[in-house]
């Protein structure tokens, strides 16, 4: 059996879904399951609804009315004005925040997120199975909170894989045994039946968590790129295609910022041996990116990646105590404790930098817990540029313009810490 995922960018309108539907036509098995993100920006917008709730602006249904709106034009585009049921659904689905919205208390922000974003993915999976069974190719429409259990931990659910492999193997693997099932990447739920969401842009995991559990022959996430480049295509002019990556190296971009490929993807596919396809949802024919455990050592072209939005924080001693021996311990689980990971550290004797990406609320954290014993000073609007199997060549060349704060060098990994000079 398959796993494929759809992102938002191939499920944003009527044409994206003909489009989704024909690969899964064309490239599916009967067993295959098929994981889809909300269509589009829908996420974002209900971002807004989540805020306009806590703000108290008033805007709050309005907004997720304009939301409905959306999805019932893309059904429009595909089944047309009938009466189908998934017009029902659409609303029920909506109707069921609305009322929720008027139940919420104002202090539980991650609970009051994770009960409204999670939306977005019912919608698109209710369209998206609608359809598929409507050009005659049978699927069920599974709800993935049935099956993927997480803790309590709101906007950032920790799987619960004993109770999610049972669920599985008790739910999800007899519908596979009929036809193929669609479902929602990004959400799960509490023992208690209340939704969380995994992160943003948690769908890719969604889809290896099953192809673990499932024991997939492959998983495939289908993006609006021939497949992993050598940097974002919309960064780097010049990127070129990678035809094939370990998991190794797969793991090491994504950890430094590789959006392509969800972080918490890799683990679940790698530990299984499952190959994972980054392919094109504009070009399925493509040949695609293809992560595995290769045989032999893989050659790459010097990979780039950027990360925005970085804060650098230097702590220096009060007292003059070094860093390194007396100080360094507490810092870090200051940082722990805030949820807030250091992407680059860097000491001195009486100094310690980090760099973090710029979460106003969790940076405040760290600060409030250190205060007492470092004076802290704050730079914002960084950039980190990392490149895995560099040269000197390309580092000079992509520092052109650019005022480097922090340089590190280590065996195949380059990172610079930088602000565009000002002219
Ligand atoms: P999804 O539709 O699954 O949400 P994303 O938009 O998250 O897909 O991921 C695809 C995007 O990832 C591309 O449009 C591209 O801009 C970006 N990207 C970042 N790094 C890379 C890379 N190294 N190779 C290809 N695409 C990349
Ligand atoms: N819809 C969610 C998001 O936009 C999850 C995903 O797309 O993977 O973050
Ligand atoms: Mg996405």
């Amino acid at each position: 059996m398959k796993v494929f995922k759809f992102g938002g960018a191939s499920v944003k309108d009527a044409t994206g879904i003909k489009n989704v539907s024909e690969i899964i036509e064309k490239y599916a098995d009967n067993d295959t399951l098929i994981v889809v993100s909300a269509t589009g920006k829908t996420t974002n917008a209900l971002e807004s609804v989540v805020a306009s709730f806590f703000d108290e602006d008033g805007k709050a249904l309005e907004k997720l009315d304009h939301i409905r709106e959306l999805h019932f034009n893309i059904c429009k585009g595909l089944l047309g004005e009938s009466n189908h049921s998934v017009y029902s659904q659409l609303n029920d689905i909506i109707a069921d925040v609305k009322k929720k919205l008027e139940t919420y208390r104002l202090d539980s922000y991650n609970y009051v997120y994770d009960q409204t974003v999670s939306a977005g993915e019912l919608l698109s999976s209710v369209i998206l199975s609608a359809y598929l069974n409507e050009k005659g190719i049978k699927n069920s429409w599974l709800d993935v909170r049935d099956v993927l259990r997480t803790d309590e931990t709101y906007r950032e659910g920790v799987v619960d894989w004993k109770e999610t492999t049972e669920r599985s193997n008790k739910i999800l693997k007899p519908l596979l045994k009929e036809s193929k099932v669609v479902t929602q990447g990004f959400i799960g739920s509490t023992p208690h039946y209340s939704t969380t969401t995994l992160g943003r842009e948690g769908s890719d995991y969604t889809a290896a968590i099953f192809a673990n559990i499932l024991d997939a022959e492959n998983q495939t996430i289908w993006k609006d790129v021939p497949g992993v480049m050598n940097g974002d295509p919309r960064k780097f002019q010049d990127a070129v295609f990678i035809d094939e990556l370990t998991y190794l190296e797969a793991v090491e971009m994504t950890y430094y910022g590789a959006s392509v490929i969800h972080p918490k993807t890799i683990k679940p596919i790698q530990n299984k041996k499952i190959p994972l396809w980054v392919k094109s949802f504009i070009n399925p024919e493509g040949k695609g990116t293809k992560v595995y455990e290769a045989s032999t050592a893989l050659k790459y072209p010097p990979i780039r990646v950027l990360k925005e939005n970085q804060t650098l924080l230097t702590f220096h001693t009060k007292d003059f105590s070094f860093v390194p021996d007396d100080t360094v311990g507490e810092l870090l689980k200051a940082f722990a404790k805030a949820n807030l990971k250091i992407n680059i550290i860097q000491t001195g004797a009486i100094s310690l930098q980090a760099v973090v990406t710029n979460v106003p609320e969790k940076i405040a954290h760290v600060i409030e817990l250190v205060e007492g014993h470092f004076n802290i000073k704050q730079d914002d609007d960084l950039t980190i540029l990392t490149i895995r199997h560099y040269n000197d060549e390309i580092i000079a060349k992509h520092l052109i313009g650019k005022e480097v704060i922090i340089g590190q060098k280590r065996a195949s990994t380059y990172q610079a810490l930088f602000k565009l000079k000002k002219d």
